[in-house]
């Protein structure tokens, strides 16, 4: 490899490793290997696919520790989120293994003859990763990708390859060929920057910043290349005052503080409605309170550091200027640390209340009705996820449809389950993965038609 890159743990600030970093003719033999591949793959039977899939998920199920680990050193998530994590590589791995003998076309009914549609894989296909959830987000992009038929190159994050770089490793142990999935360590405008330039990449699936994910779709135009994009968020959690206010309360540090709000689901805006805030306040001032921020590798630990000192500077930037009502607790000393942090945004017109700012910082907001909860939620660029509160189902419904983002949840803060799509609407994103369909995003659909008549 021409030249490596530093590695920091971030709870210590130190540097513990380096990885090499692909150039550009390197991301261009690897693109190689991967169109050399993928005829061999794709005929390979979609019995024999699943078979692969399954045994890829075995062999990451065996190394959960290990992978959870790593990612506790690379980017400072909790074990007990790294341990969810790894699980969540094989639990996709495993749900995508029943995708290849169940990706079934269609026959419709036409006159003249019989009409057939088929699947058939895109090529080769270009994921990239961002730091924030390096693992799950490798696989959700990796596994519908490879049962689909086609071969993958991933590039990771700069920040966090390590786990990224052992799938790669065990994917070739449970037995997938060379080629069909490489990982490529590297600089985003490099590596990723040559997945969309690149001809004999087909397709770009895309996680990351609005900022990137626009010139990605920009460049891909060029080709008119197919793209998945999943963004940025700022999403809402609504609380009604007919909710169950102190269970909302005790939930809603865990719905933006988790991954100490590295999150793209984080509901980082809470609209509380105006008759219940105080108590819900009162609730929620004890529960921030409580969130351990601990070393992460800390079996007790429930949020760890931020990723970067780039990160945690961009984060206080946005607290400096907003009124903070309370603040958790964080350690001090050598790491990227900053304490749960609640900000009052009474207008809801602050930088703070409208952009993401991906760091453990929520801001809150009062409503007096319905009409204007969403309103307020709706005035967001973003649609990515969400929560509403409430014991009224007819409220909750009607909130849930009435809201522009594409993964809500009811009295619950849970955005992701692999079964259930997932996506942004407006600037969130385009497409949506997981799910019974993510397949499709990763298919051509080709028609036939045949004359039976003489
Ligand atoms: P980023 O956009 O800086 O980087 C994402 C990836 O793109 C990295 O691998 C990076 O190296 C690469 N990249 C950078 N410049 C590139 C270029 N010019 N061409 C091609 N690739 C390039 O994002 P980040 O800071 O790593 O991640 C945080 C962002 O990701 C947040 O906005 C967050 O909301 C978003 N995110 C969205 C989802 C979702 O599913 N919607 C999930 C996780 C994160």
């Amino acid at each position: 490899m021409s030249s490596t890159h530093p590695l920091t743990n971030p709870a210590t600030g130190q540097v513990f490793t380096t990885v090499p970093s692909y150039d550009l003719e390197e991301t261009d033999r690897a693109i190689e290997r991967a169109v050399h591949a993928a005829p061999s793959w794709r005929a390979v039977t979609p019995s024999d696919r699943a078979r692969l899939l399954r045994r890829f998920a075995d062999v990451v199920d065996g190394h959960i520790e290990e992978l959870a680990q790593l990612e506790v050193t690379n980017s400072g998530h909790t074990i007990a989120n790294a341990r969810w994590e790894a699980g969540n590589v094989r639990d996709v791995l495993l749900y995508y293994s029943g995708a290849p003998e169940r990706h079934c076309g269609r026959q419709i009914p036409v006159a003249g003859g019989v009409d057939l549609t088929f699947y058939e894989p895109i090529g080769v296909v270009g994921i990239i990763v961002p730091w924030n959830f390096p693992m799950p987000i490798a696989a959700w992009g990796l596994a519908p990708a490879l049962a689909a038929g086609n071969t993958v190159v991933l590039k990771p994050a700069l920040l966090t390859p390590l786990t990224a770089i052992r799938l790669g490793e065990l994917a070739l142990e449970a037995g997938l060929p060379e080629g069909v999935v490489q990982i490529l360590p590297g600089d985003g405008a490099v590596v990723g920057g040559r997945f969309v330039t690149h001809r004999d990449v087909r397709k770009v699936c895309f996680t990351g910043s609005n900022a990137v994910g626009r010139s990605i779709m920009q460049g891909c135009a060029e080709q008119i290349k197919r793209v998945t994009l999943e963004l940025g968020g700022k999403s809402a959690n609504i609380i009604f005052a007919d909710a169950d206010v102190a269970r909302a309360a005790a939930g809603a540090p865990y719905a933006v503080f988790d991954n100490a709000g590295q999150d793209c689901c984080a509901r980082s805006r809470l609209l509380v409605q105006a008759s219940a805030y105080d108590t819900f306040m009162e609730h929620f001032e004890a529960a921030v309170k409580k969130v351990k921020v601990l070393d992460p590798a800390d079996e007790l630990s429930e949020m760890g550091p931020l990723i970067s000192a780039a990160q945690r500077e961009s984060v206080a930037g946005y607290v400096e200027e907003s009124t903070v009502v309370f603040r958790g607790h964080a350690p001090s000393g050598p790491g990227f640390w900053m304490a749960p942090t609640v900000l009052d945004a009474p207008d809801h017109t602050g930088r703070a209340f409208r952009e993401e700012i991906f760091g453990p910082v929520v801001s809150v907001t009062r409503f007096n009705d319905e009409a204007e909860a969403v309103a307020i939620a709706n005035e967001s660029p973003f649609g990515l996820s969400g929560s509403i509160w409430s014991r009224d189902v007819g409220r909750a419904l009607r909130v849930a449809r009435a809201l522009e983002s594409g993964a809500l949840s009811v009295n619950s803060n849970s955005s992701v389950r692999y079964a259930t799509p997932f996506g942004g609407y407006k600037q969130s994103g385009l497409g949506r993965e997981l799910g019974p369909d993510a397949l499709l995003g990763f298919s051509e659909e080709k028609n036939v038609f045949i004359a039976t008549e003489e």
